[in-house]
This record gives structure tokens, sequence and C-alpha cells, in this order.
């Protein structure tokens, strides 16, 4: 609370109770002087009434005697109300004189035998005081009247009293003033500025009062404040610039936002990236780097649409970027978002060269090796008579198969991860796949006494997919199953789950180690380099069998326990003219 309005205010209420009391004390004053005057005007009317008679014809002239001698108005008035005498009235004017009998005071003393009246008398147009009373000797009343004394706004006797009173209770304030700001009011304007200088960052000792005076109860507090503040500012201080250089010391660009998508924090390596030349601060991630993509995912993530993270890969001039994104949260509530960007830029141009080089070295190989399959197949045919002809010439046309096998795997590969191929899905049975199947791995399953189970749920007899793909995807994985399973049983199933058919091989051979399992969709990971070696595999199988069925928007992955066998799943999204049943 200020000082001077209250002081002001204590003023005010001071003066306003002086005056108070002073108009109460007048008033009663006035009061008392006009009952006084009422009592003599009463007495002098009473005695008066035994004085006239209202039938006599001298009364004008003796009410003007009397009047003369009392200085003051004697009206008599007979019972009627009409004057019959009136000292500032001649004989003459009496007649015309208005009807006194409604007259208050006359009223008043046919009642009671006495009455008076202060009021404005129209005959003489000024303010008088009336006191009438009955006549003794005969009927009528006879009235006195003195001027009526004006009601003094203030007695004489009080002014003096008053201005003094007054003045002493403005010295009072005044004094009171002057001692409250030299107790609390310049230690508080000492405190304001010492404040203004901590909060502008300038160190200061101690708070500039002192225990003597008025606010030096709470100088401990501040300064126990001050320090609790100022180190807790040093700590925040501290804990920004270590987050700055941790983010100055990224190679990564990275970018912080608040909620609305407003930018609250970058890193250098931000700025080089998108070649920003005006401070991004507080500015939209569209005003800055004005990429839609971008744009589109920070809006996702931060409208909880999307799952905490997410990445997407933009192009900002030559180089391609990886944009991770993730949410800030703090007890439900999103914060901002977090988007690191990570230069992938060599690592694309890489794979787009081992890309190319697969795919023209399997273009390469394809026609020699045809030429050396069709050389060793008709050499087989030919007879000959060298042991070692016969001995190598079958393997010569093995191995040749085999390679070719490879490099046309690697080949769809190739086309499949380069894209632009038609994807032509249409209806394909499962039991003529069955059957396929069956005819093409009688003879190994025969030779090595292993059971082929096929069954199908009825609501997945029928499989919309690419069918060379699908074809595709049922033999390598038969053919696996076949390759490392001595004996027992090879298993087809598919069922309907969700809006999904899953289909899956299983078997019951030498199962895969569970440090391996994760990696066998990989291309070229081969569990055991001899084992498949000695079978003939390469590693492309499960990477081609990825991709085909990747490519109809399906999943594939694989449950294994070493010894007992394993089971491929595939999953083809469902046909939607298939009813669930
Ligand atoms: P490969 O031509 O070597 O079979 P794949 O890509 O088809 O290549 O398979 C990768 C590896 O996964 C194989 O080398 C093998 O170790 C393992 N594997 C695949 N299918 C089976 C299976 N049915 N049983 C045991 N191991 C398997």
């Amino acid at each position: 609370m200020r000082l001077k309005p209250v002081v002001l205010a204590i003023l005010i209420a001071g003066c306003a109770l002086i005056g108070l009391i002073f108009w109460w004390i007048n008033r009663s004053i006035e009061d008392q002087r006009l009952g006084e005057l009422r009592e003599d005007l009463h007495n002098q009317a009473a005695l008066l009434s035994s004085v006239f008679d209202s039938h006599s014809p001298d009364v004008d002239r003796l009410v003007d005697d009397i009047a003369e001698h009392l200085r003051c108005r004697i009206t008599v008035i007979g019972e009627n109300g009409k004057v019959v005498g009136d000292s500032d009235f001649s004989g003459e004017q009496l007649a015309a004189l208005e009807n006194h009998a409604n007259r208050t005071e006359i009223i008043k003393a046919k009642q009671a035998g006495w009455g008076d009246r202060i009021r404005y008398s129209p005959s003489l147009k000024t303010w008088l005081m009336y006191s009438a009373v009955r006549l003794r000797h005969s009927d009528g009343f006879v009235r006195v009247a003195v001027t009526a004394p004006h009601r003094a706004i203030l007695a004489p006797p009080l002014r003096l009293p008053l201005a003094v009173l007054l003045l002493g209770a403005a010295l009072a304030a005044g004094v009171m003033y002057l001692m409250i700001t030299r107790t609390v009011g310049e230690p508080r304007s000492k405190l304001e500025r010492w404040m203004d200088q901590i909060a502008e960052g300038e160190s200061s000792s101690a708070p500039p009062i002192y225990s003597g005076e008025e606010l030096g109860p709470i100088r401990r507090s501040i300064s126990n404040l001050t320090e609790e503040v100022g180190e807790r500012m040093r700590r925040l201080q501290a804990e920004a610039d270590y987050l700055k250089a941790v983010l100055a010391s990224m190679p990564e660009g990275v970018m912080i936002t608040e909620t609305n998508g407003r930018i609250n924090r970058i890193n250098p390596a931000f700025l080089e990236i998108f070649a920003v030349d005006r401070d991004p601060i507080g500015r939209t991630v569209v005003e800055v780097v004005r990429n839609p993509i971008l744009e589109d995912s920070l809006r996702q993530v931060l409208s909880r649409k999307e799952t905490t993270n997410r990445q997407v890969e933009i192009k900002v001039e030559e180089r391609v970027l990886l944009a991770r994104f993730s949410r800030l949260e703090k007890a439900g509530d999103v914060l901002g978002a977090v988007v690191v960007f990570h230069d992938i830029t060599r690592l694309r141009r890489l794979e787009n060269v081992r890309k190319e080089f697969v795919s023209n070295l399997s273009h390469e190989f394809r026609t020699p090796l045809t030429s050396i399959r069709g050389y060793a197949e008709t050499l087989v045919d030919e007879p000959c008579e060298s042991a070692a002809h016969k001995d190598f010439l079958p393997k010569i046309q093995k191995n040749a198969e085999q390679l070719s096998q490879m490099i046309e795997e690697l080949f769809k590969l190739a086309s499949l991860e380069a894209g632009g191929e038609r994807l032509e899905k249409r209806v394909v049975s499962f039991d003529s796949l069955a059957a396929e199947l069956r005819e093409e791995f009688g003879p190994r399953l025969q030779s090595k006494s292993i059971e082929l189970v096929t069954e199908a749920e009825p609501e997945a007899k029928s499989l919309l997919a690419h069918e060379a793909y699908l074809r595709r995807i049922l033999h390598n994985l038969v053919d696996n199953a076949v390759k490392y399973t001595q004996r027992g049983t090879v298993k087809i199933t598919a069922g309907r789950s969700g809006n999904e058919v899953v289909v899956a091989v299983s078997d019951t051979g030498t199962g895969i180690p569970a440090e391996d399992l994760h990696r066998i969709f990989e291309r070229f990971y081969r569990v055991e380099k001899d084992r498949s070696r000695g079978t003939g595999g390469s590693g492309i199988g499960l990477a081609l069998v990825k991709h085909l069925v990747q490519v109809q928007g399906g999943r594939v992955w694989a449950e294994s326990k070493l010894g007992q066998g394993s089971r491929f799943y595939f999953s083809l999204p469902a046909d939607e003219n298939t009813d669930q049943q």
C-alpha cells in the first residue's frame, strides 16, 4: 500500500470527524438559542393576553403603543380569524389583511390555548417567529412575532477552536507522513533500486537495510531469497550452456519446436544444412525450411496422430537427409518436438552403387553362364571314355545350375529394389499351388522320406497375389524346408487373421540358432557357411522372399527351435471380396 494516499485518507477522515463534532455542537447551541427566544415570545404573548380585548374599538391603537415599547410585532385576531389590531399595519389597512384563522400558530392556540411557529410572513415578506395565546378576557388571540434569527453555520465562539484543531490535524498528518517516509519509504526505495540491480544481473552483497530500521526484520529473509534465486539462476545458466555445447558439438542438425510448431532452439549444424541466413527462432518450420513433408510430419507428431517417433527422408539441394521426429511429452502433455537431421547422402550413394553393381553383374553373368550350362549339358550327353570327364562334367553342370539360379535371384532382387515393375494381383488357388509344389518336390521328398502336408482354412483357399511372386515365395520356402530336413514332415498351411491371409511353411529339420534367427532374411546371410555350401545355398533365397512379400504389402517372420524344426510365415492382404467367416 502506498503511504501518501493512506496519510491523506487519515487526514481527510480526521478533518471530517472534527467537522462533524463541531456541527453537532453548533446545532445544540442554535437549538438552545431558538428555544430561549421561543420561551421569551411565549411569555410576552401570555402577558399581553390579559391586556387586550378583541371587541374593544381601541385595540389597534393599544397594540401600536405596546409594540413600540416591546420592539416586536403584535397582532390581535378575533375568534373568526379576522385581524382587529396589528402593530405593522394601520387601521385602514387591517380590513385588507388576509383572514388568519388558518395560520398554524392560531390553529394550535385554538386547540391548546398556545401555539408557535417559524414561517415566512407573506404580509411582511420576511421569516418571523410567531407565538399566539388565547385572550384572557375576551374571545380571540394575541400573537407576538419577531424576526426569526438565522441559524448560524458556525457560531462565532466555535470558529477559532475549529480552525486550531484543523490546523493541528494537518500538522499531525504531515509529521506522521514525514516519519513514515523516513522509517519505511526511504528504505523501501533503496530496496527497490537494489532489487532492480539484481534483476539486471548486477551482483550485490547484502540488502541495503539495517536491522535497527523498520524493515530490519525482513532483511535476513530477503538475503536468503536472493542467494537462493542467484544459485538457481547460476545452475540454470550452467545447464543451458551445457545443452548449447552438446548441441553445438553434434554433426547432425537439431531443431526443437514448441507445440505451435514454432522453432525454439536449433544448433549450428542445422543452420549449415539448411543454409539459413535469418534467425529462425520463433518462426515456423515452413518459413525456415520450406519443405512440405517436414511440415506435415511435424504436424502429425505434435497432434499425436503419429506414435512418438517418425522418420522421413527429405532432399535438400544435393543432400539426402533422414529426419527423425520425437515428441516431447511431460505427464501426458505435449511440450513440443525434437527433429534430428542425419546426413545420409553418402550412404544412399553407396547403396545405389551397390545395387547398380549387383544388377549389372548379374546381367553380365547370365549369358556366359547359359553357354556354360548348354555346353556342359551337351558334353554330358556325349559318349566319353575319360573317367575324369565322367566325374567332372556332372559337377560342372550342377555348379553352373546353382550359379545360374543364384544369378537369377540376385537379378530379381535388384530389379525389385529398382522398383517400377507393375504389380498385377489376381486370385490364386491354394490347392493348385499345393499340387504344383507336390509335383515339383515329389522326387526329393520321396528320396528323403519327407511327408508333405498342405492345409488351408476355407477362407484362405483363394489368395490374392502376384501369381509368379507367390509361386517363387513358396518355392524358396519349401526348397529350404526340404533342404534342411532329413526326415519328417514339411507342412504348408494357410489361414485368415484379421484382414490378412497368413501362410506358414514348417518343417521338422535342423532348426536355426536363436542368435541367427533375426538375420536370416538379410542378403547373403547363412547360418553355417559350410552347411549352406554343402546344401547348395547362397543366402539370397530368404532375402528375395522378403522383398517379394513386401512389394505385395505383406510381412515375413520366422520361428525356430534348434534340432526340432522351423516355421516360416508370410502374410498377404486378404481379398476384400472373400467373406470373412
Ligand atoms: P540359402 O540359399 O543358403 O538357403 P536362404 O536365404 O534361403 O539361403 O536362407 C538363409 C539361411 O537360413 C540358410 O543358409 C539357412 O542357414 C537358414 N535357413 C533357411 N531356411 C531354413 C530351414 N527351413 N531350416 C533351417 N535353416 C534354414
